[in-house]
Parts: C-alpha cells; structure tokens; sequence
C-alpha cells in the first residue's frame, strides 16, 4: 500500500475520551448503543455498511426475505446518536502499545487513536483446513453469500427445466446438499425441502420440484447437537418427515463443482452428484483474533477464538475488550445474546472508569435459551430446563425474532413476508443476477480483489483501467470456457483449474 494513500486521524480530539468500535454486528451495534449517554466520542469501523441479522440469512437464501430487511444501514439506526461516527475499513491493524486501529477500502487506508477499544469482528465460516471447497459450497456469513446462495438455489431448478426440456438427465441438479446439521443447517434443509415440494411445485412443466432430493450431512451422530438427544431427534424424524435425507457420522472429504465425497465412520465412502451445495459447518474466529494474541501472548482455541480476562479485557491492555464470536471464554456459545451482553457490559465498564465508579466484577451471561425453525409452524426450543417443540416453539421464534430485527419499517415488512410465505405458497423474493452467482469468484481471480477495479488517491499512473477491463474480459471469457466444459474444479496434472 503506498503512503500516499494512508491517512491518520488528527490527534487533538478535544480531550474526549476516544472509544473505537471494530465492527458492526451484534457487539459492535449495541456496544455503540448502550454508550449513547456517556461523555465519549466514539468511531465504529466496520468492513460492510449494514448491521446484519445473521440469524435470518437462510431466510434471505430461500427468496423469504429481502436482503434490505435483516441488514439495515448501521449509519441510519446511529443517525441519532450523536456521539457516534461510521466508518468503513477492513481493520486489518491493531497496535496495542501505540493505541491505534489501522483500516483499508479500496485502496484507502486510516488509522484512528483510541482510548478505549472494543473488538467485535465475530468469526467467519471454517472449512477446516479444505478453503479450496468455499467455490463450491458457499457458507451462510454475510448478504453476499445469501445472494449468491438464492441464485444457486433457484438457479439449479431453472438448468433443469432446461436440460429436462432437451431430454437430459438432470438428477444432480435437483440434489441439494447441506453439509452441517447445526441450526443453520436444519434451517435450510427444512427451506429447501419446502420450496421444492411446496412453492415450486406448479411452476416447472418439465421437472417435477417434488422429486429433488434435499440432503442434511454432518460427521457428529446426531442433529442439532447443543439442543440435546430428545430435541436433536425429534428434528431429524421431521425433517425425514419432509423428505430431507439426513445423513449423520459422515464426514466430508471432498468437493467439487459438480458434487462431493463423504465418508462414514466404517471407512465407507460414497459420492453425491449435487450441483448445489450449502457449506453451515465450523467457524473460525476473525483474524483479528489472532493480530491481537501476537501482541499480548495470549492463546488461541481450535476455532481462532482468543482467550480474555472474566471481565473481557486482554491481558495487559485493560482497556481494550473484546466481544461475541471472537472470544474463548468459560464455553460461552457463539450465539448472538452473548456478543449483545458481552457488548454492554464493556460499555458499562467504559462508562463506568469515567465516573470513578468502580468495576461491576466478572461478565456474566445470561442464558435465555436457543431456537432453530424446520419448516413452516415447526421449530425446536430449549429455554433452561424446559424443551419446546412444534408449533409453540415456531410461534416463540416468530416473537423472538421480530424483537431483535432492527427497525419499525423491517419487522412490519418481515412480518408480510412471512404472511405470505407460510400462509401462502409464495416467495417474493426471488430475485438474483449472474452478477450475485459468479462475482465472488470472479473477484477472487483478480489479484488484489475490488481494489484491481478502483484508482486509489495517489496512485493513477500505476492504474490502467483499459487493460484492467481487457484482462477482465480475457477471465470472464475464461470462466464462461470452463463452465461450458465442465472443468471447473477438475483436477489436472498441474492442480486445481
Ligand atoms: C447463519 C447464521 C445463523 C445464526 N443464527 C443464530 C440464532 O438463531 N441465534 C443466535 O443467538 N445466534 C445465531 N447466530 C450467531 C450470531 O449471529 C453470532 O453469534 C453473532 O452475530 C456474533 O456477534 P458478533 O458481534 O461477535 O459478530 P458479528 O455479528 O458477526 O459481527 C461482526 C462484525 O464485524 C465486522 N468485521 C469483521 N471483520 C472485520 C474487520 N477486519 N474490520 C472491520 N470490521 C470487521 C463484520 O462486518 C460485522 O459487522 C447465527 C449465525 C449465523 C452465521
């Protein structure tokens, strides 16, 4: 990066006490949030614009929901805090010693000074070990992989109308495979099942949607494996009941373009012909975890996760906290009410140090139980002691989940959305472009990603846009050559096209 594109942020900021926030999910959000009243000055850099509602991103996958209504723009839900800034920035640096967080967008880079700095960069998706299957099994993460997930869903029914149509077989393009039986998993089977044996059934006329098969795979032996054996089962027999094959104790070893190879625990492997795959197992916490165990020796779990003091400060550095997905801690689950209470808690304690009142003691979570839906007035809950299944459990997520999105607009729009979706048949929101399908891939062939396609302050002489748009016509000619071969994914004497 050259010089010329970085910028510091001035130092002299009116000796307010500087408050960093990295990211703008469930942390970083209401961390900003429950600051609103203190005397701080408080910057959140994060990587997209939009606060985003993971919880219902399969519901944005299966053409239910807009992609709008579980990401609102983080700079509209602080528009009325004053003492809150957005700003948008990989955050690739953390200078622990100089107090500084260093970001990047397209070429740009800024570095910020802080007082007190709450991480909250949560965790991506793991492949453990196997990154080359991300091209062909998108995970459930971010409103791209949504997207790009929806086309590949509604994509795969209309190749084959169309290879039906000329009299091809088109079994491996109504295979769907989800690898990963944690709710998120659970959560897609059960859509996928339904749009193809409910919502689509009368809209093909040379494929009948009710014969695709929908597969839910997972090493473990059982579904849903922190809900319990009782609930775990319950799941799986529904989910039988709707025509998903449930595959337990095999593990995946490999994928490629047009289908993958699982093996079970007696040494037995078979190979799925499937064209659409869904990637909803492992996560692996943000790298920042790791820039930041570098500095301070502190240890990494398995999943990336680093290890913090009871009251989510680093050791050595008390006063940066970090929060949600990123942390190890007493087996806190990576679920969302523990970055939110993560996040007030260190807001408080910010506060709190300002006023002179003294520390509130370790950070204690509060367990208010965990939900997965697997259609339509179907879902499991376990809320402490007590196990709910069925349409009572489907009716507590619907309530659940209308509180936590963000937004008046949001939740009505939502709320007409499921009217229609399971009341009715439809789906309005099934939409998706080539772009949304292929650009992630594309992106990734290009050198340095997005910022391959921007000048940068300072750098015109070194951009080319001409041949920059040349060598992207040459790839995309490239990529349409291999996907009419077949080849991607092949593997060659060379390696992997
Ligand atoms: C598909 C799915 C379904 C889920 N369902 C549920 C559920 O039903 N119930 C439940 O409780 N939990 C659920 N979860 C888990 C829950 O969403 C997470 O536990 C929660 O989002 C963690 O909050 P967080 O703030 O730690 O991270 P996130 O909410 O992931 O936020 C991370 C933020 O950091 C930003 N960021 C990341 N890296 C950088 C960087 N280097 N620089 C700047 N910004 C960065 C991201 O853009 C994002 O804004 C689900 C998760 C997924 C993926």
């Amino acid at each position: 990066m050259s010089s010329s594109a970085s910028k510091s942020q001035p130092t002299d900021h009116g000796g307010v006490h500087r408050v960093v926030v990295v990211g703008s999910g469930f942390g970083g959000l209401f961390g900003t949030k429950a600051l609103k009243r203190s005397d701080v000055d408080i910057t959140m850099v994060a990587k997209t614009t939009h606060h985003l509602f993971q919880p219902l991103l399969y519901q944005v996958a299966t053409g239910i929901l807009s992609e709008g209504e579980i990401a609102p723009p983080t700079r509209e839900i602080l528009a009325r805090q004053k003492n809150a800034r957005v700003l948008l920035g990989e955050v690739t640096g953390i200078d622990l010693d100089d107090r500084t967080v260093t970001s990047h967008v397209l070429g740009r880079t800024i570095t910020l000074g802080y007082d007190s700095l709450i991480v909250a960069a949560g965790a991506g998706q793991s492949y453990f070990g196997n990154d080359r299957f991300a091209e062909f099994a998108p995970g459930m993460k971010s409103v791209d992989d949504a997207l790009e997930l929806r086309g590949r869903i509604f994509g795969a029914f209309e190749m084959a109308e169309l290879g039906a149509s000329r009299g091809e077989d088109v079994d491996h393009l109504l295979t769907f495979v989800v690898v990963g039986a944690g709710p998120t998993g659970v959560e897609m089977a059960g859509q996928i099942a339904e749009l193809a044996h409910r919502t689509l059934k009368r809209d093909f006329r040379s494929i009948n949607t009710r014969t695709a098969r929908v597969l839910l795979v997972d090493a473990a032996p059982q579904v849903l494996p922190p809900f319990g054996h009782k609930l775990g089962l319950w799941t799986k027999e529904k989910l039988e009941k709707m025509g998903v094959e449930v595959m337990l104790g095999a593990m995946v070893t490999d994928v490629s373009e047009r289908g993958l190879t699982v093996k079970f625990k007696d040494g037995r492997e078979e190979t799925i012909a499937a064209v659409t795959k869904v990637w909803a197992a492992g996560v692996q916490a943000s790298p920042l975890a790791k820039v930041l165990s570098e500095q301070t020796g502190t240890p990494l779990d398995r999943a990336g996760r680093i290890a913090v003091n009871p009251d989510l400060t680093l050791t050595g550095y008390p006063e940066v906290f970090v929060v949600g997905d990123m942390i190890a801690l007493d087996n806190l689950p990576g679920v969302a009410q523990v970055a939110i209470q993560g996040a007030k808690y260190a807001a408080k304690e910010i506060d709190g140090r300002l006023k002179g009142k003294p520390s509130q003691g370790p950070f204690k979570y509060f367990d208010k139980g965990s939900m997965a839906t697997i259609s339509r007035f179907n879902a499991v809950a376990a809320i402490g002691k007590v196990r709910l299944t069925g349409f009572i459990a489907w009716l507590m997520w619907l309530a659940v989940h209308l509180v936590y999105i963000t937004g008046f607009k949001n939740r009505l729009s939502a709320v007409m959305h499921w009217f229609v979706s399971f009341l009715g048949r439809g789906r309005s929101e099934r939409t998706s472009t080539e772009q949304q399908i292929f650009a992630r891939t594309a992106l990734a062939r290009l050198e340095r990603g997005a910022v391959d396609l921007v000048s940068r302050p300072g750098e015109s002489e070194e951009v080319h846009p001409t041949e920059t748009r040349e060598q992207l016509e040459a790839r995309a000619l490239e990529e349409v050559r291999l996907t009419d071969e077949s080849k991607r994914g092949v593997k060659t004497a060379a390696g992997r096209i």
